[in-house]
């Protein structure tokens, strides 16, 4: 029964016999074709040999039982359809040998064409082409260089070589200036390396061309390039590609004949239009090597007009079919026109949008489908400052997009002059080959960075990424020569001082300070772009979607700011609330040294003048943000700084008071004070004395805050606004630690709000993997629960969070460990697990206990979906990255197939 199965298992598709919804099968372009062919639109005929038949020809090193026969088979009903047959001497079939996987991966892998010529079916192919000659044996030589260098690798440079021999023999530069004479000797030397190399005559037998050919394109899914290209772009390295075997058609026979690409709006606005090139007598590859110069599109109306309305109907055709912008390749050959090729067409985050808003006014999808088909990193590229380009700008390089924005600043070449200049209050750019940890404060300081090597996992791309800094990597047109302190492109050398604008989404280089735009959409979002009353088909397209997303998701999104004007731009951004006020902000600048005063105090009554010191302060602090968030629930956190923060830096102070002592000065204070730095010196201070062990050990501080945030929602209240303030307990591992602070601070509650109305709700971060396990037993004294999932990945993967990233994560990302780092997006396996449960369980304990997060991975619209599924209730990220958390949301509801709206 199992070996039946093998010998009947089908591997081979006829166009008619597959559609649109196959690729996994069938790859995008066989698929893509089927339905084509179904559509009765005019595609050449063909079939497509699975995936599957790759994946067994990869396992096993030999084509699968059953595969020979099923291609003969449907050889010959493809030479019954056309009236030829393969190697026919007097009327030849000829059929092109094309790769297609699932996942579009544009010149990773192998394509033979004109297969099924040889020394005599070349006759028969000059007699059907009205005794063109020139054009049977300019196949015929396409086909043994293209079979040569992809079935049987010999180094392609042999068969260039020879036609620039025949080229400077003639005394042209021009492949259209060689006659059938000079084509016929050229394939008699490409016969000839071709033997030298393989050491044996290219195969003169059609169907062995064909066998060979599906071969190569089977081996061609493990060339080194489609193997790096899929590492880069994460496409699983298992699924094979399909070959199609497809019946050649010519763009090359004459000036009725040419080849073209078309998109059915324009992909990168959106705009509604006819869009692509043409290129008479020509063919395909033609147009990508670039040999001749093609025009636009509609020049065709003028060449051929019947070819042209009838590309136009079907590009209408697919539009409609597809619901969704397309992409086409197509051929005519003597007036008459064959489709080659659609899919979805890739498109800008901005055409993403509009195509979107313009599909569902046209009714072919719904706001649903308009939402599935637009993403957060869309929208947040979108809120990035844009170049504003006219003609006097034109880039010099073009490196790898790594980390999206747009800067422009005074070349520097090393991480120390980045610092200099900065502090200056310049705006430089750092240029290097690559860069590594040592680099890290210049690009801290730099407002962008531009390297010449490595792609986007590199050091520089991770790291900058993780800055939300702009980055171009690769850029390898230019020459970095950082002792020179110096870099040449294009014939012009940029030294340190000169200005150079880099664009992290487009990866484009310019030199000289290009201006900056601002976005639109930010300005939609900030309220000073009405979409009602702009004709702006982004913002409308943004308006309406976001809109839509508002309208599905269940998730709340509330921000992380700490003062009124985050916390004022948040609200306008959408934030519904705060989920994350850091308290340790509002200790820096000039609170400072009465927080050194606090940790240090030695004498009686020095701590309790430092504590009623930092009340009036604190309070004024929360009224800001409770009067901007009036009416909106505020999490604010106690502190939780590492203590060194607040210290001065154990080695200045020891070199401090070694000179005083040398110098015979008095350091008794000094002395006392790097005594005590010593004492609290710790080598590990994320892991050490902070979040609720700092409450615990410093008599006063959490009361002093707990007093502030309650006389502050009361002074609120009196002026007639709401404050709704919650108390969150810092890096808390066990439920005692969380009722000790609860018992202290629901005493100060209650003696400050009395009758006042004002409810403070008391609850603790789950950052601690301690906390997210015993959380059951935290549930019952906590009344919310945020997680912190910054540490908790920290904590859960033992990983520091201030080192790793621009350490060696770059390596992780490079051998595939992760796909993107755990601090960007959550580790759903690991550390989203301890949230899965201190979810459940929490609620188990106490159930409708209210659930958040305030990670970073609050705003990463992966992981928006992912707490969209454990069922939290919000999510807390900063201003910027409200609405990307709010359109993701959304997006989440709709792809779960749920209806849920709030
Ligand atoms: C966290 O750990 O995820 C968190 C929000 O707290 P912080 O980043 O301030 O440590
Ligand atoms: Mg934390």
């Amino acid at each position: 029964m199992a070996a039946q199965e093998t010998v009947d298992h089908k591997y081979v598709y006829d166009f008619s016999e597959g559609n649109k919804d196959l690729k996994d099968l069938l790859g995008g372009k066989g698929a893509n074709l089927a339905e084509m062919t179904n559509l009765g639109l005019p595609v050449p005929p063909g079939f497509t040999i699975t995936t599957e038949a790759c994946q067994a020809y990869l396992a096993t090193g030999r084509e699968p039982d059953g595969l020979a026969g099923q291609i003969e088979a449907h050889l010959e009903s493809l030479e019954r359809a056309m009236g030829k047959r393969l190697g026919d001497p007097g009327d030849p079939l000829l059929v092109s040998v094309r790769s297609g996987a699932r996942f579009s991966m544009p010149g990773m892998m192998e394509t033979v064409l004109n297969v099924g010529l040889n020394d005599q079916s070349v006759v028969g192919l000059s007699a059907q082409a009205g005794g063109n000659d020139r054009f049977a044996w300019d196949s015929y030589r396409r086909l043994i260089q293209m079979f040569g260098k992809t079935v049987c690798e010999v180094p392609g440079e042999e068969f260039e070589h020879a036609l620039d021999q025949i080229k400077s023999a003639k005394g042209t530069h021009d492949d259209l200036d060689l006659d059938a004479d000079d084509l016929r000797g050229l394939v008699d030397a490409y016969k000839k390396i071709f033997l030298k190399h393989t050491g044996r005559e290219f195969p003169q037998q059609p169907r062995e061309q064909l066998d060979l050919a599906i071969r190569a394109v089977f081996e061609s899914w493990n060339a080194e390039r489609a193997v790096l290209y899929r590492r880069q772009e994460r496409i699983p390295a298992d699924l094979g590609t399909a070959v199609n075997v497809v019946t050649m058609v010519f763009g090359n026979l004459g000036p009725d004949s040419g080849t073209g690409v078309a998109f059915t709006r324009d992909p990168a606005s959106g705009a509604q239009g006819i869009y692509g090139d043409y290129l008479a007598n020509a063919q395909g590859e033609d147009v990508v090597a670039g040999i001749r110069n093609t025009v636009p599109l509609q020049e065709l109306g003028q060449l051929d007009r019947a070819s042209y309305d009838e590309l136009l109907g079907i590009m209408a055709r697919l539009e409609e079919h597809y619901k969704d912008l397309c992409d086409i390749e197509f051929t005519i050959e003597r007036g008459k026109l064959w489709m080659l090729q659609t899919r979805v067409g890739k498109r800008t985050a901005a055409a993403a949008f509009v195509i979107a808003g313009q599909l569902v006014d046209e009714g072919l999808i719904d706001l649903d489908e308009a939402l599935h088909r637009v993403n957060g990193a869309q929208l947040a590229q979108l809120m990035f400052p844009r170049f504003q380009l006219d003609h006097e700008f034109q880039p010099v390089a073009t490196g790898i997009g790594a980390s999206p924005g747009a800067a422009s600043g005074t070349v520097v070449f090393t991480s120390a002059r980045a610092v200099e200049l900065a502090a200056e209050g310049r705006s430089v750019i750092l240029v290097r080959r690559e860069t590594n940890p040592d680099d890290l404060n210049g690009m801290i300081a730099a407002k962008g960075i531009l390297t010449s090597r490595g792609g986007k996992t590199s050091h520089a791309a991770v790291v900058a990424r993780g800055m939300g800094k702009t980055c171009v990597s690769g850029a390898d047109e230019i020459d970095v020569n950082v002792p020179a302190k110096r870099f040449t492109v294009a014939g012009q050398t940029v030294q340190e001082g000169d200005v150079v604008s880099i664009d992290g989404t487009t990866g484009k280089v310019y030199l000289g300070e290009v201006p900056v735009m601002p976005s639109e959409v930010v300005q939609y979002f900030e309220g000073s772009l009405d979409p009602e009353h702009i004709d702006n088909a982004l913002v409308r397209a943004v308006h309406r979607i976001m809109t839509h997303a508002d309208g599905k998701r269940r998730l709340a999104v509330r921000t992380n700011a700490d003062t009124g004007a985050d916390a004022a731009r948040a609200r306008r951004f959408g934030a519904e609330g705060i989920g994350l006020c850091r308290t340790e902000h509002m200790f820096l600048g000039d609170r400072r040294e009465l927080v050194e005063r606090l940790i240090l105090a030695r004498a009686p009554g020095e701590r309790e003048a430092a504590l009623a010191a930092l009340l009036p302060l604190q309070r004024a602090d929360f009224e800001e943000i409770f009067r901007e968030m009036d009416g909106l629930p505020v999490t604010v956190r106690l502190i939780d700084p590492p203590l060194h923060e607040f210290l001065p830096p154990l080695e200045q102070l020891a070199v401090n008071v070694a000179v005083a002592q040398e110098r015979g000065e008095d350091v008794a204070k000094e002395e006392a004070l790097l005594a005590a730095v010593r004492r609290m010196h710790e080598e590990n201070p994320m892991l050490g004395l902070r979040g609720v062990r700092l409450g615990l050990v410093i008599p006063g501080l959490f009361a002093m805050q707990v007093r502030a945030i309650a006389e502050a929602a009361v002074s609120c209240a009196r002026d007639g606004g709401v404050a709704k303030p919650e108390i969150m307990v810092p890096l808390v591992g066990a439920v005692q630690e969380l009722e000790t602070v609860r018992a202290e601070a629901e005493k100060i509650i209650a003696e400050v709000v009395g009758d006042s109305g004002v409810e403070v709700l008391i609850g603790t971060m789950i950052e601690v993997p301690r906390a997210a396990l015993t959380a059951g037993q935290i549930a019952e004294a906590a009344q919310f629960f945020s997680f912190g999932t910054n540490d908790l990945t920290q904590m859960g993967w033992g990983f520091s969070r201030d080192d790793v990233e621009g350490a060696f994560f770059w390596r992780y990302l490079e051998l595939g460990i992760f796909g993107i780092s755990p601090f960007e997006s959550i580790d759903r396996d690991g550390v989203g697990r301890l949230v899965r449960i201190a979810a459940e369980e929490g609620r188990a304990a106490r159930p409708g206990l209210k659930l958040g997060v305030c990670g970073e991975h609050g705003g990463d619209p992966d992981s928006v979906h992912f707490f969209h599924e454990v069922g939290l209730d919000y999510v807390s990220c900063s201003p910027f990255r409200v609405p990307v958390a709010r359109l993701e949301a959304g997006r989440a509801v709709v792809e779960t197939g749920g209806s849920d709206s709030r």
